[in-house]
């Protein structure tokens, strides 16, 4: 997709403050961090959200998931760390590329402020 910005952190045409990067996914901090440690994680391939994927997505799928509590614990989230996946302009969406994010350090809110500021 050549308008959207994760394909193009994705592509390295634009910068991210990357953490990891295999060749089906990349993680990167968040620009706009909600907590002490807020990062994404990305699948390089363009799906719009969660409601796009389909059963021949279950692989990339299953890697983004698998590498959630692996990049948390290098982050220092040892303690635990929460996801959200936000899908479509109702999930309070804002980039239209699917993507995973986690976050935690400092005090734990309850879920609902914490989502509400997504
Ligand atoms: P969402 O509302 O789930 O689509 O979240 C999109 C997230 O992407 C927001 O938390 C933004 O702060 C973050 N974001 C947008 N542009 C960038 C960027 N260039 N680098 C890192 N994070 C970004
Ligand atoms: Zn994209």
């Amino acid at each position: 997709m050549s308008n959207c910005i994760f394909c193009k952190i994705a592509a390295g045409e634009i910068p991210a403050n990357k953490i990891y990067e295999d060749d089906d996914l990349i993680a990167f901090h968040d620009i706009n961090p909600i907590a002490a440690v807020h990062f994404l994680i990305v699948p390089k391939q363009h799906i719009e959200s969660l409601a796009h994927t389909h059963p021949r997505d279950l692989g990339i799928l299953g890697k983004m998931l698998l590498l959630a509590p692996r990049l948390a614990a290098e982050q220092g989230l040892e303690s635990g760390f929460r996801t959200a996946i936000n899908t479509g302009k109702g999930g309070g969406q804002e980039v239209m590329h699917l993507h995973i994010h986690v976050f935690g350090g400092g005090k734990t809110g309850k879920m609902a402020d914490v989502l509400a500021k997504l």
